[in-house]
């Protein structure tokens, strides 16, 4: 039987970094697994890579606290290793006079969570993003940065194991706990002195055969991406984001540029089928009955799930993405855009008992196993001090009640 000090499941972007913080506290032994060939294969992989700067969250939150800080570490690990930064800043703008209410309120959380932002007229925000167009106001991040997910994860991996204190276990996936102190996997048991569960989609699945989170389960949401051609491309220069409806926790499809200079608009936040339906029939597997009665049972009860199922299939429709799209810039026609392989599923949290989404990162600790639960968008921004927050508090300073 394999065995190590501390074993992780997930090599998502939070297995890594907790792995750095754990050997950063002491630990010299620790095994990394994961279902399939290589890191990054899931939402770490398939994101907007775009560093958040702390606007959106309610302050006093994790994501609130960890963001900015977050953004700090990731964008100095980019520069020491002269990985792709592209420091793009950022423009939310409004589509109506409605949302200047809801702009005036991402002002006021940016500056509590201490974020830097400015607040710009039309004329301003036509000198920093000529084709972008709000009504009377927007608001800039300068701090939003955009990085390359993928050369992040491929360096981290690289390092850990360069460090000779991490063992990576590829095309291992984790079947149950037990026997004591040890996990089954299709590789064989895995012996540890402390679990750490970063199984993104999967984690309640993790943690309930440990006996936690029954009243969680993990709704898989849809991000599809569209890419803009030459010359509509070359018209954007950083990113352009909506007034989020701020209740619920997706953004909103926006423009984003790349670090490699493409142009990517989305993604939508479609409730999909199955943890890794990525197609339209691929992904969808034993559990579809199971997630479509979840998703029934939300739209009876949330009205926040209700108003994003009702709005977000839409989108799977040209016609619609593009209306959504066309409200933030202007000048953009439908033959501007290409179709994009890149697509990603958003996990989101819900309390099946209280029919609630979960809005928060969320942690939990079971004797010497520690469950990330809820790893929703910034987790990827904030990762570096959330997993420094994951080792000091549930690893570390954990006093058992
Ligand atoms: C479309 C989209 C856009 C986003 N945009 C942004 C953004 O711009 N900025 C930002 O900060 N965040 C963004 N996010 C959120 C961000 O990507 C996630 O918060 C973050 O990547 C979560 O990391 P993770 O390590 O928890 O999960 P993952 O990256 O999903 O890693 C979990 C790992 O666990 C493995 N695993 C699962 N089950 C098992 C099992 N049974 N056995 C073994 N291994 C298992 C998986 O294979 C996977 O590799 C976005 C997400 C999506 C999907």
């Amino acid at each position: 039987m394999f065995s190590a000090d501390a074993v992780i499941c997930g090599a998502g972007i939070l297995g890594l970094t907790i792995a750095r913080e754990l050997i950063r506290t002491g630990y010299k032994d620790i095994i990394i697994f994961d279902k399939e060939d290589g890191t990054g294969r899931h939402a770490s992989g398939r994101n907007s890579g775009v560093l958040h700067a702390g606007i959106y969250y309610d302050p006093g939150t994790m994501k609130a606290r960890m963001c900015l800080e977050g953004n700090r570490r990731m964008q100095e690990y980019c520069e020491e290793r002269s990985l792709p930064l592209f420091k793009s800043g950022k423009v939310i703008v409004t589509r109506n006079e409605d949302e200047l209410v809801t702009l005036d309120e991402l002002k006021r959380r940016a500056e509590a969570n201490g974020a830097t932002v400015e607040m710009l007229d039309e004329k301003s925000l036509a000198e920093l993003e000529p084709n972008a167009r709000t009504t009377e106001r927007a608001l800039y991040s300068p701090l939003t940065a955009v990085v390359d997910p993928r050369a992040i994860l491929e360096t981290m991996r690289d390092e850990l194991e360069r460090s000779g204190k991490v063992r990576f276990f590829f095309n291992t996936r984790f079947l149950g706990s037990g026997p004591t102190d040890a996990v089954r996997t299709t590789q064989g048991d895995i012996g540890y002195g402390l679990f750490i569960n970063a199984a993104g989609a999967y984690s309640d699945k993790v943690a309930q055969s440990f006996g936690i989170a029954g009243n969680y389960r993990l709704l898989p949401f849809k991000g599809i991406y569209r890419k803009l051609k030459k010359p509509a491309a070359d018209k954007i220069r950083g990113s352009i984001y909506p007034v989020p409806n701020i209740k619920n926790p997706f953004l909103g499809v926006h423009f984003s540029r790349g670090v490699s200079g493409d142009v990517y608009v989305g993604p939508t936040a479609i409730p999909a089928f199955g943890r890794e339906n990525y197609g339209i029939l691929k992904g969808i597997d034993s559990e579809f009955a199971a997630i479509l009665l979840r998703d029934m049972h939300m739209f009876m009860e949330n009205k926040k799930f209700r108003e994003v199922a009702l709005e977000e299939p839409r989108k799977y429709f040209f016609k619609h993405f593009f209306a959504d799209a066309e409200k933030l810039v202007r000048h953009i026609a439908p033959h501007d855009f290409i179709s994009c392989s890149k697509v990603g599923i958003r996990p989101q949290l819900v309390d099946m008992e209280k029919s609630s989404l979960v809005m928060d990162f969320l942690v939990e600790r079971h004797g010497n196993s520690v469950h990330v639960l809820n790893s929703i968008s910034p987790a990827f921004t904030s990762s570096m001090r959330f997993a420094e927050l994951v080792v000091e508090e549930y690893v570390q300073g954990w006093k058992p009640a």
